[in-house]
């Protein structure tokens, strides 16, 4: 059954034309428009090893109405696995094959959320399975990559880690904005507030499928 759900819907982690080099991205201009078509108060802009420059996510949120938000993330590609990093004012330290514990020790200094995305998904050898995995805040347990049988393997070891769960899209383009996202009890007012709410556990992990929204049940 779909579920109906207040809140605020945030899609964790989105790419865009201007950080990513891959197929089929957003012209980062849509952005505000399909927040608005796909029922969206906030996502987070979370480019390869890049965060946009706080001046370019302050212009794109001068363009919103009252009660949306972008924020600035990144993804970063450990030595192992990808890992969204929510809350740097900058990026300084980290970069493309850093290790995880690395990543997630400056993040956790920074008071930022690290959290570990498509670990099923991921190059080379790595298995979540067996690897001993440092402590990462949250697991992305919904994306447009991991679904089906990955979800349910992904929600499983997020809770092995005790870590939170959490879903974003990772869109790289309009369609697929928003098919995953986490409900907030607010808005947060900016970067910082939104990683402490994701530590704090206070985020709820959800789809959006054709027949509704679904709730991700831990
Ligand atoms: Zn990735
Ligand atoms: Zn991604």
């Amino acid at each position: 059954m779909p579920e109906t759900m207040t809140g605020y819907r945030i899609d964790l982690h989105v790419h865009t034309a201007f950080g990513s080099a891959c197929a089929e991205l957003h012209d980062p201009d849509s952005l505000p428009e399909t927040m608005e078509n796909k029922g969206l108060h906030g996502l987070v802009i979370t480019e390869h090893n890049t965060q946009w420059p706080r001046i370019m996510i302050d212009a794109l949120n001068r363009r919103l109405p009252k009660g949306r938000r972008i924020y600035s993330g990144v993804e970063i590609s450990t030595s192992r696995c990808h890992a969204v990093v929510i809350g740097l004012d900058t990026t300084q330290g980290f970069h493309p094959g850093m290790t995880p514990e690395a990543l997630c020790r400056m993040a956790d200094a920074n008071r930022a959320a690290a959290i570990l995305v498509h670990p099923y998904q991921t190059s080379g050898d790595f298995d979540p399975d067996t690897e001993r995995l440092p402590g990462y805040h949250a697991v992305e347990v919904a994306s447009t990559m991991t679904r089906g049988e990955h979800l349910i393997r992904t929600l499983a070891l997020c809770m092995a880690v005790h870590a939170a769960p959490v879903a974003g899209s990772d869109a790289h383009c309009s369609v697929n904005l928003g098919r995953a996202f986490t409900c907030f009890p607010k808005l947060p007012g900016n970067e910082r507030e939104l990683a402490l709410m994701i530590r704090k556990g206070l985020g709820v992990p959800m789809t959006q499928d054709p027949d509704g929204d679904h709730i991700i049940q831990c």
